[in-house]
């Protein structure tokens, strides 16, 4: 079973790829993680990789697809796998689907989880971070003891520049312009399925199940 995960950042959608790979005995594989693993082991990709990531700059959709292949045709994905935050863009997913079809093999789900950019915004402007020791609480579903008070340390609680409704918006207005097209092409290839991802995480997931079966 090989699944891609779409959603903005903050719709929960690594969360369900977790319970996704556990429940279907398959990896979850975050490109973040696997660009951190390439370039701990000082593989070849990761140090090609890290020369761009030194100077702040994107690492090319060409590399970052040889380290998500190289990735996948690992023994542990022979059953499938859960990819989150892969593919980004268009190119990306090109490339994937014109590599998997030289396999023969194909994407079987792109599973959108669906949240309003205001529900997004209002998460995080709930979260609140201790600076200190790097705990975090949310005002409604985390909250601290005291408010404004880290219960770890006694530090001052703080809403992180990452996310002011501001900074939120603009990455969620990035999102959307690279993703939408990602969403139109896994529908034309009617792999598509949108779950709401407003309700609880455990209903969330129920629905995926649910596709999955
Ligand atoms: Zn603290």
């Amino acid at each position: 079973m090989k699944i891609i995960m779409l959603g903005a950042p903050g719709a929960g959608k690594g969360t369900q790829a977790k319970m996704i790979a556990d429940k279907y005995g398959v990896p979850h594989i975050s490109t973040g993680d696997i660009f951190r693993a390439n370039i701990k082991n000082g593989t070849e990709l990761g140090m090609e990789a890290k020369k761009y990531m030194d100077q702040g700059l994107l690492v090319p959709d060409e590399l970052t697809v040889r380290i998500l292949l190289d990735r996948v045709a690992q023994d542990d994905c022979k059953n499938g796998y859960v990819l989150d935050g892969f593919p980004r863009t268009i190119p990306q997913a090109e490339v994937l689907d014109s590599e998997l079809t030289k396999l023969g093999d194909h994407i079987d789900y792109a599973i959108n989880v669906d949240v309003p950019d205001e529900n997004i915004v209002k998460r995080m402007s709930g979260r609140r971070a201790c600076l200190t020791c790097g705990a975090t609480y949310h005002i409604e579903h985390v909250p601290p003891k005291k408010e404004g008070i880290c219960d770890v340390c006694g530090s001052e609680l703080v809403l992180r520049d990452d996310d002011k409704p501001e900074t939120v918006k603009n990455r969620l207005n990035v999102y959307h312009e690279q993703t939408q097209p990602l969403i139109d092409f896994y529908t034309e290839k009617g792999v598509l399925k949108t779950v709401d991802g407003t309700v609880p995480m455990e209903e969330v997931f129920a629905a995926i199940t649910a596709i999955l079966g």
